[in-house]
């Protein structure tokens, strides 16, 4: 909530950056054709402008006004470079600016019965608060523009020019009205553009679980049809950005995505999450013996093979050319010890492509289980699991090894020493 907040300032003040040229450029452009137009008799002072700010003073008016508008324009922008945000105030002190502008010109150009050109013009500028800073700054437009109306003619008729009640009324019945309607209308596009938007970043970042809800527009429309595309494409793009081709298992961005789940729901539940760190041993051998296609064949038939051995909420991704990552949520050492050892004694058992070739390959499995605090042990578990990965490489591969705290040591080389001996598997004959 407070990083969205923080997203909308950041965008209102690159809005309000990026329009502050526009802004200054149409005050100043505004100021001097009506000083123009007002110089060479095309434009009379409005009657009640004169009676209340006098003839000559007139003139110095429109320029002061935009010199004024033009400084806090500038000055807005000298506070959004500091601090790159804008909060609602920001955009507010904006939008009412820019309407005072336009109705004190107004004001001072037409007379009393035209005042209704504020709304005419309001009515159009709405749209761009509401586009770019939302529904509460337009809705504080659509109030702001009709008060000036109502302001202006109240000092027309302090000065005795009348326009009917009934008039005015009428005028702001049909202003609201359609404002309101235009309003609805466009707050509906905007909240549906952005649930779409913000679907599309989670699928950015992998994240697919998330369907757009077509039901929910009565009136469907092209913003209907995008989401009824990309729930259609949704479970395909899922398949091509988290899933590896070749061996059919998570890749690492899809493992990424379910590790950070998992984490979050056993730290939630308190459970223990398992990682095995899996690497085929000696694979070199066999892209040097039977090529490289064999070599894929081989990798995939291995991602098959895991999937098979592995439980129905296990994540099984090629992390690696030839390495795999299984992540077992809810499962304590014993129980990842056992998922381990069933893969090392499935891969003996097994003959890989046929009948193009026969091969035989092995595999090394480091496996850490431990309880979850928070995320922040995603990167310990990590590293435990190749620790452990690296110490069955060293014993001898084609075995399994558990991490333990001894295992540093174990670095040093003394094989006869490796606490975790007992744990392994029995090594294979077939290698
Ligand atoms: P170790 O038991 O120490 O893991 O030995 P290794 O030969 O498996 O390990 P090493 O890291 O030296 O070599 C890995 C080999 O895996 C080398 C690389 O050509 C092969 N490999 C990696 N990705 C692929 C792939 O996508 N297809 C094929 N065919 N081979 C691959
Ligand atoms: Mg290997
Ligand atoms: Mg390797």
């Amino acid at each position: 909530m407070v990083a969205e907040r923080h997203r909308s300032d950041t965008v209102s003040a690159d809005v309000l950056l990026w329009q502050t040229g526009y802004r200054i450029v149409l005050a100043l452009a505004a100021a001097v054709v009506a000083v123009g137009l007002r110089s060479t008799g095309f434009l009379q002072l409005a009657p009640v402008a004169d009676a209340v700010v006098g003839r000559r003073v007139a003139d110095w008016m429109l320029v002061i006004v935009t010199v004024v508008y033009a400084l806090l324009v500038l000055g807005i922008r000298q506070g959004i470079l500091r601090t790159r945000t804008a909060g609602r105030s920001l955009s507010t002190l904006m939008v009412a600016a820019d309407l005072a502008v336009v109705f004190w010109l107004l004001f001072l150009l037409v007379d009393h019965e035209s005042y209704h050109l504020g709304l005419f013009v309001a009515f159009f500028a709405l749209q761009l608060p509401h586009v770019y800073f939302g529904r509460g700054p337009a809705l504080l437009m659509l109030v702001a523009a009709a008060a000036a109306y109502l302001l202006l003619n109240d000092v027309a008729a302090q000065h005795g020019v009348l326009v009917p009640w009934r008039r005015i009324l009428l005028t702001l019945g049909i202003f609201g009205a359609g404002a309101l309607l235009v309003t609805r209308v466009q707050s509906d596009l905007h909240e549906r553009l952005a649930a779409l938007v913000s679907m599309f970043a989670r699928a950015e970042e992998g994240d697919f679980s998330d369907s757009y809800d077509v039901a929910a527009d009565r009136r469907p429309d092209a913003i209907t049809s995008v989401g009824r595309a990309y729930n259609r494409m949704r479970t395909q793009l899922a398949t091509i950005v988290l899933t590896d081709p070749l061996s059919g298992c998570f890749n690492r961005r899809g493992f990424e995505l379910q590790f950070r789940r998992e984490l979050a729901r056993a730290a939630r539940a308190q459970t223990d999450v398992a990682l095995l760190a899996i690497d085929l041993d000696h694979f070199k051998v066999v892209n040097d013996t039977h090529g490289h296609l064999v070599g894929d064949q081989v990798i995939a038939e291995a991602g098959e093979l895991l999937r098979v051995n592995a439980r129905a909420h296990d994540v099984v991704a090629r992390t690696g050319g030839e390495e795999f990552t299984i992540l077992a949520p809810n499962t304590t050492i014993d129980g990842a010890r056992n998922l381990a050892q069933r893969i090392v004694e499935a891969f003996q058992r097994r003959t890989f492509a046929e009948p193009k070739a026969r091969v035989l390959v092995t595999v090394s499995i480091g496996v850490v289980a431990a309880a979850v605090p928070d995320d922040s042990i995603a990167e310990a578990l990590r590293s435990r699991a190749d620790e452990a990965l690296y110490a069955a490489k060293r014993n001898g591969r084609n075995r399994v090894v558990l991490w333990s705290s001894g295992l540093d040591a174990m670095r040093l080389g003394q094989r006869s020493e490796f606490p975790t001996t007992r744990l392994t598997a029995e090594p294979s004959s077939r290698r």
